[in-house]
Parts: C-alpha cells; structure tokens; sequence
C-alpha cells in the first residue's frame, strides 16, 4: 500500500476505519461533511489565485468570492451532511468566504514569494530500497531568497498549537519531498494558513528531524501492515464518520437516528439502557447510604471496643486489621524497594506473574511466536464482560 499523511492519521485516530476504508475499500462517495465541503470549495479559489497569479492574472477580491460563490452552487447536493445542528448551510458558506477575505487582505498583491505549483503531487521513499513509500499533495509551493515554502490552507474552527505543529507530520513529509526535487533548497519553510483566524504559523525541520520523522513512520507502517486487530476507538471524529452503520461503537446511535420518535421509545436498546441508567443511579444512592452507615458501625465498634454487634436478625462484625502499605507501582520509593529485594536475593520469593501484563504479550505478539503459541496452550479462551454507563456527551447529541 502507498501511504499518505491522511492514510496514516485515519489509523492512529480509529484503526476499524481505516480498514473499512483502505483495506476492505468500502466506499462512501455520497456522504460528505460541510466542512469538508466548504475546504475544497476555498481551497480551489486559493489554487484560481495562485495559478492564474503565474500567469501574470491578478484576480481581485470581487473575482474570487463570486468564483466561490459559484462552485458553491455548482457542487452543493442534498447529500451533504451538517452535524453541528447548531450551524447552517449559510453559517459555513459565510465561514468560507470570511477565509478568503482574510487571505485576501492579508497578502495582496501576492507577491511575497514565486509559486512553483499549487495543489502539487508529490511522493517520496522513507528508506533507500523503495519499500515505504509516501504520496501528498501540497496545496502550494514557492520560493523567496533561495527559500522554499509548503504553503498548507487550513479551513477549521480551531487553532493548535505551535507545540503541536512543530510535531505535525503532513508539512514535514512535504519538507522531504521539496529537498528530494529540488535539492539545492538550502532551507524550506513549512506554512500553515489558518483562514478564519487570519493567522499563518510556521514551523522548519532540521535534518535529525525528518531522519527520525521516517523511523517512526516506517514502525507506524510495519505495525499496521502486522496488524491482525483493528479496534474501533470512539472519539469526537465519529459524527463526521461515514461507516456509523458499521461500527460496533455507533451502530446503535444510527439505528435509532432514523427511527423516528416512537420508534425510538420502543426500541429495546433504548428501554434496556434507560432502565440500567435508573438502576445504577438508584445502586448509587443506597451505596452512598450504606457507607454512612458502615462508617457510623466502625466508629461504634472503635468506641465501645466491641467487634461484634447484634441486630434483630443479623449481626456484623467488625475486622479492623493493621497492615504494610508499600509504594505504588512506578514511583522513585518502589524502584528502591525492588532493588533492595533483588539485591537481597529476596526478589523470586515475593514476585508473582503478572498474568495481565502476559496476556497483553500474547495479545500484541511481542514476543517469539512458538513461545507465544506454548504460552497459549497453557492459557483458556474466557470473556470479561464490562458494561459501563456513562451520559452521552456533546458530540453525541450534536
Ligand atoms: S464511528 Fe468512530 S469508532 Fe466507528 S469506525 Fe467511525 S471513527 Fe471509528
């Protein structure tokens, strides 16, 4: 498989998509987001700007809102999906527009740096045989001063950080691709535009850091290319999702999304959790009470020095035992205590296998596989059933 930043990213943020999508190539070509939507349609005025700009064509500002203004037209369906109930159609298109306005203002006449090319293909080796290979576009590249520039757009509602761009992976594979096509850039600048914040951040890798940019992409690609499990791991990206019908996260919120609302109360998945929901608040309530009273029998036992006392039909007892409380796992005070039994040759006697910490092992194939596979044959296949309740939170009630 070629790579791409957003191949990449697509596994680290839910690997159960990304097999959906790249490897079971199940397609979705009718649904796609507002946002989505409102960056391609800004993103092909920008590219207007810059490619007709090459040749000697300045549009004004009026040219490229009505440009916007027409592939808005032109590209909206009514399969377009807005999430954000709180937003509309004519909020994004504003949002748009504002962006370019911003852009525009920003950086007339336009002539800050030369463009070689916007929405440029590139792709690139991480390793000198040719077996990991990565592909992009650039939205724009330039040059100033023997500088050379990844222009990237961004058409989002919010900001990261400086500290997080300094890391980001997208511009810094483009960084390695500039210096492979043009190896006589002596220093290449990488440009985020943030439109609605009228606000550029730039970050510049050293050499060390693309060296080690390509190691860890390389592991990233062996790991997934060994992978034998792709969880689904739920997070606010799952509302722009297009695999909810799919996906054993957010099926059931799909489902009965398209009930209607008396589908939905009758609907057993709604009734059982609604009812679990009221038990567990009420199993709360009566621990609250039961720890109150418990504390009250431990101070009676502690004053009047009795271990056992009678009810009606029951009596408790009492057990107060005195006991060592060593130090937490992974702190300074532990790791000296496990010296001092190693060094004491005490260690073996007081250890145990940490059977939690083997069946990840065995989980994650970290280790030979004969002895993975020997280890197994000592272990059962059992399940550990874990329902947790917790309130649905913003994204899920967009
Ligand atoms: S809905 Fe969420 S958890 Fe499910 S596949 Fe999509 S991103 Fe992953």
């Amino acid at each position: 498989m070629i790579y791409s930043h957003s191949r990449l990213q697509t596994y680290e943020n839910c690997p159960f998509k990304f097999k959906l999508r790249y490897l079971d190539h199940i397609k979705r070509e009718e649904a796609e987001s507002i946002e989505a939507f409102v960056g391609k349609r800004v993103h092909e005025v920008l590219q207007k700007l810059y490619a007709e700009s090459l040749l000697t064509r300045t549009n004004t500002l009026a040219d490229l809102l009505n440009y916007y203004d027409l592939l808005w037209k032109e590209n909206w369906n009514d399969n377009i999906t807005i999430v954000r109930k709180k937003f509309n159609k004519e909020h994004y298109y504003q949002f748009g527009r504002k962006g370019i306005e911003n852009y525009y203002k920003r950086y007339q006449p336009f002539d800050q740096s030369i463009t070689i090319g916007t929405e440029m293909p590139v792709n690139f080796d991480l390793d000198d045989a040719g077996k990991y290979k990565i592909t992009g576009y650039i939205d724009r590249v330039a040059h100033a001063n023997g500088i050379y520039e990844a222009h990237d757009y961004k058409t989002g509602s919010s900001l990261p950080s400086q500290r997080h761009l300094d890391t980001d992976r997208q511009l810094a594979f483009y960084q390695i691709a500039i210096q492979e096509m043009w190896p006589a850039a002596r220093e290449v600048r990488l440009i985020w535009h943030y439109l609605a914040f009228d606000l550029d951040l730039v970050s510049k890798r050293e050499p060390a850091d693309l060296e080690r940019l390509k190691t860890d992409t390389i592991a990233l690609i062996d790991k997934i290319e060994a992978a034998k499990e792709f969880p689904a791991i739920e997070s606010g990206l799952c509302n722009w999702c297009e695999y909810p019908d799919l996906c054993p996260k957010r099926k059931h919120f799909y489902i009965v999304e398209n009930l209607g609302e008396n589908g939905y109360f009758k609907d057993r998945g709604v009734s059982l959790t609604n009812k679990y929901a009221q038990l567990a608040g009420e199993k709360e309530k009566i621990e609250e009470k039961i720890n109150v009273v418990k504390e009250q029998i431990v101070q009676f036992a502690r004053k009047e020095k009795i271990e056992i006392i009678k009810g009606n039909d029951h009596k408790v007892r009492v057990k107060i035992t005195p006991r060592l409380k060593f130090p937490g796992k992974d702190t300074l005070e532990r790791a000296a205590l496990d010296s001092l039994l190693k060094d004491a040759g005490k260690w073996l006697e007081v250890s145990d296998l940490n059977t939690g910490t083997l069946s990840k092992v065995c989980k994650q194939a970290g280790w030979d596989k004969s002895l993975i596979d020997q280890v197994r044959e000592c272990a059962t296949e059992e399940e550990t059933i874990s329902v947790y309740l917790s309130q649905l939170d913003e994204y899920d009630e967009e």
